[in-house]
């Protein structure tokens, strides 16, 4: 499955990945099973986490606007139980968490044993939008890839899984899906005049990217770029890396209380 997975330190080039990749599949009807199957199997291993209450999964959405962060938590999440999971969606910081540090809001929301986090969009707004948009001085935001590590070292340390995932779609896709979102009613409360004017700095978008990528993959918690034209290729290889994390994380139903083969209920 050609998902790349970057290594620590690792220049990426998204000018050289291809957004419309689908792998060894042709279409949408070859991949459906296997989606099918993985969306099942995300079902079993959750349930396996909750139980065992160990460890907690957090999975990071980023992307350009309209790349796809609402549709694959829709999609790939439509099998598990809402009991175990938490999304939260970040938006433009409150006045309140400005008075904090960057991680506050985040540190709040992280998935406690058992549970599968998700965050739309997440802490790495503080080194994009506020990078681009030069909402804190560089001398600020440059010291925060190191405090991205640090937190993300700890929650590791503490037991959480984290996936990062970054919905690789290209400019013309976007223009395409915010056209959709102009012409079709039942998408138009999406559409947000301001994503245009983001567009027009989809350049400078891409280069904190692959500094995010660069600066923020160590081994325990690295990026994955998703070739994500496609959306069901997109839910395919995302479904994939969620099952194959939480097979590795050889997890067990608790042992049931002693003597229950003796129980009778009247
Ligand atoms: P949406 O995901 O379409 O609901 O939009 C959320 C908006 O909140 C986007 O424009 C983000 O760039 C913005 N946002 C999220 N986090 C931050 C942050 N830390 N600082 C500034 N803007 C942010
Ligand atoms: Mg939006």
């Amino acid at each position: 499955m050609p998902i790349i997975k970057v290594k620590p330190g690792q220049k990426v080039k998204l000018s050289e990945i291809d957004p419309n990749d689908t792998g060894k599949f042709k279409d949408k009807k070859d991949a459906k099973k296997i989606l099918a199957q993985n969306i099942e199997r995300m079902a079993e291993l959750q349930n396996v986490l909750y139980a065992e209450g160990k460890h907690a999964l957090l999975i990071v959405l980023q992307a350009m606007d309209a790349g796809g962060k609402d549709g694959t938590i829709r999609q790939i999440m439509s099998g598990v139980n809402p009991q175990g999971v938490v999304v939260t969606s970040f938006k433009k910081p409150t006045a309140e968490e400005l008075a904090h540090d960057f991680l506050w809001r985040i540190h709040k929301v992280v998935p406690s044993g058992g549970m599968i986090g998700i965050f739309n969009r997440s802490h790495y707004e503080d080194v994009l939008v506020v990078r681009v948009h030069n909402l804190v001085p560089e001398s600020i935001w440059q010291t925060r890839y190191e405090h991205i590590n640090y937190f993300e070292h700890l929650l590791v340390d503490s037991g959480v899984t984290i996936l990062k995932f970054y919905l690789h779609i290209s400019k013309d896709e976007q223009k395409e899906r915010l056209r959709a979102r102009l012409d079709q009613p039942h998408k138009r409360w999406k559409f947000n005049p301001a994503d245009l004017a983001e567009r027009t700095r989809w350049d400078d978008y891409i280069a904190a990217f692959e500094d995010v990528f660069k600066k923020c993959s160590p081994r325990a918690a690295p990026w994955y770029i998703v070739p994500a034209n496609r959306k069901w290729y997109r839910n395919l290889i995302i479904s994939e890396t969620i099952v194959e994390t939480l097979e590795g994380l050889n997890m067990k139903y608790p042992e049931a209380a002693p003597g229950l083969d003796e129980v009778v209920i009247e």
